[in-house]
């Protein structure tokens, strides 16, 4: 039988009916039965980030009744609030304003003195966002899906209590739930975070001044935006990584020309160093760091240092315990097979909160898989084909297999390369820094990977996830016409050097 639940008031008299038709149902109906008291669904999602709130949608236009609680008072977790669209609107208008400082004149564009107006630069990201999360919520509403506004812990395998953000607790039960709760900010051990001067990429969203030295700890991508951004406004921008390269795991060769590129921009590097202590003395930061393999210290000082060291899945407060769900050594919601399920087999898992790269596009197609399997039985994610773009200028872009995942899994492989500078619209609109680089399986011809430094290069890799996406070759992309005079000749060029040569390099 199942447990009664704060039922409201006004609720209770169709629920004692329905709870007299629940004594003769089978178990699926007796959920149905206790829906009407409007505390009950078929699919829960608990976060309402990429991976949460498309679940939600999805789950609703395939008939569920389905509900989403969120603790944030907007909806699209990280994403939308802290990550990717506040990055990009940064991102986008810093690179306009060093443009104008720096790549107008040459242009014929005389444009006076070029001033920053950062409250402006900062209140145009927030109306980005507020735009966008207000977006959500009216998808919410035309989708019927129920954002219930509160922290879920789970109770049982289809139960959930939510502290209510009005005050008091709500408890839910579902059929079918989906932890999507996302990520917070790795720490790192000897700095603490004030958000002003020892921030995380969220304070980097919001500094109020531009500081004069900024220091960002991990060479990742979340460091490599945001250090940028900050050098664009006018801060001087080192970058300590740990690793002998920036960029995580790019291919080698595109991961050079990156760093070779921000460093003519001005970013100071110092790689294959580590952080090992910080200090603060006379209102800056002072940062310790030492070769990686052992060596002279140094001391660099800075007025704000920026912690990007990764992200770890956030589940605190979500009672896993109370259902014996476990996590791995990394944090991660362990996931029992391929359906999302985790052990307890009502409950699944999607996003950042589970294995896989920390990706708001991997999390939403998991968000939709997750849901085709509860509804159809079956669903679908290629983890080969998810790309990776660096917002930064020149953006980089990846999919599929580097070179040197290759060489390691000892499977042969052609490159083909067409740089920017011998495209014409690149060369027109004189931004033809970087390159188009394809691999692709030596014998078959089949793309293997993508991987493009360069102007627009993160819309570019969709032709690449397309061409990949249907096992496509090089020669099927080369002998697909592209319009002229276009950024994306360089990729046709570079699959036909793949399999042959190109015309214009
Ligand atoms: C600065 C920055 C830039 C980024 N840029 C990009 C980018 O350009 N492209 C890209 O693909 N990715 C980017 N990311 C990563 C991206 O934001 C994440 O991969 C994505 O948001 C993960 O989605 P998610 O749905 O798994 O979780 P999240 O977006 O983290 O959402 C989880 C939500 O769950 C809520 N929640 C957690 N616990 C509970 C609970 N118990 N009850 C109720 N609610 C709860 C949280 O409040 C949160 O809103 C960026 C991240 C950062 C920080």
């Amino acid at each position: 039988m199942l447990r009664t639940l704060a039922i409201p008031r006004a609720a209770t008299a169709a629920a004692a009916a329905a709870a007299v038709a629940v004594r003769a149902a089978p178990a699926w109906q007796l959920v149905r039965a206790y829906s009407s008291a409007g505390k009950e669904y078929d699919t829960v999602v608990i976060g309402a980030g990429p991976g949460g709130y498309v679940a939600a949608i999805k789950a609703a236009q395939l008939g569920q009744k389905t509900a989403c609680i969120e603790k944030r008072e907007t909806l699209g977790g990280t994403c939308l609030n802290v990550g990717c669209i506040p990055s990009k609107a940064l991102l986008h208008n810093s690179h306009l304003f060093h443009e104008a400082k720096h790549g107008f004149a040459q242009r014929g564009i005389d444009v006076g003195e070029v001033r920053l107006n950062l409250g402006q630069l900062l209140a145009d990201k927030d109306k980005a966002v507020s735009g966008l999360t207000r977006g959500i919520e009216m998808l919410f509403k035309k989708n019927k899906v129920d954002w219930i506004k509160g922290a879920g812990t789970l109770k049982s395998a289809n139960e959930i209590e939510v502290a209510l953000n009005a005050g008091g607790t709500e408890a839910v039960r579902a059929k079918n739930i989906i932890i999507a709760t996302g990520s917070e900010p790795a720490p790192f051990p000897g700095f603490e975070v004030d958000e002003k001067q020892i921030i995380t990429s969220t304070g980097a969203l919001a500094l109020e001044r531009v500081p004069e030295k900024m220091i960002v700890i991990g060479g990742g991508v979340i460091g490599l935006e945001l250090g940028s951004v900050w050098s664009r406004l006018g801060a001087e921008v080192t970058v300590v990584e740990y690793l002998p390269s920036i960029g995580a795991g790019l291919d080698a060769e595109i991961a050079k020309a990156f760093q070779r590129s921000l460093s003519k921009q001005g970013i100071k590097f110092k790689t294959s160093t580590k952080v090992v202590g910080s200090e603060k003395r006379g209102g800056k930061v002072v940062v310790n760091v030492e070769a990686a393999k052992g060596g002279k210290p140094e001391a660099l000082e800075a007025d704000v240092v920026l912690l990007s060291v990764g992200r770890r899945p956030y589940t605190e407060g979500l009672g896993l315990e109370n259902v014996g769900l476990k996590v791995d050594a990394r944090g991660r919601v362990e996931m029992a097979d391929a359906e999302f399920r985790t052990t307890v087999p009502s409950i699944r898992v999607i996003g950042d909160a589970t294995v896989g790269p920390m990706l708001a596009h991997k999390a939403e197609e998991e968000g939709i898989a997750a849901v085709e399997h509860i509804v159809h039985g079956h669903g679908h994610v290629n983890y080969g084909v998810i790309p990776g773009v660096i917002y930064t200028h020149p953006e980089v872009a990846c999919v599929g297999k580097t070179e040197q995942q290759l060489k390691e899994e000892g499977i042969k492989y052609k490159v083909g390369s067409f740089p920017f500078a011998a495209n014409s619209r690149a060369k027109t609109i004189d931004d033809a820094e970087g390159l188009v680089k394809i691999i692709t399986d030596a014998e078959t011809d089949r793309i293997l990977g993508a991987h493009i430094i360069g102007p627009n290069a993160g819309e570019m890799i969709a032709e690449a996830c397309l061409a990949m996406e249907y096992g496509g070759s090089a020669e099927d992309v080369a002998r697909t016409c592209h319009a002229h005079p276009t950024m994306s000749e360089a990729f046709k060029e570079a699959c036909m050097a793949a399999y042959g040569k190109p015309i214009h390099f």
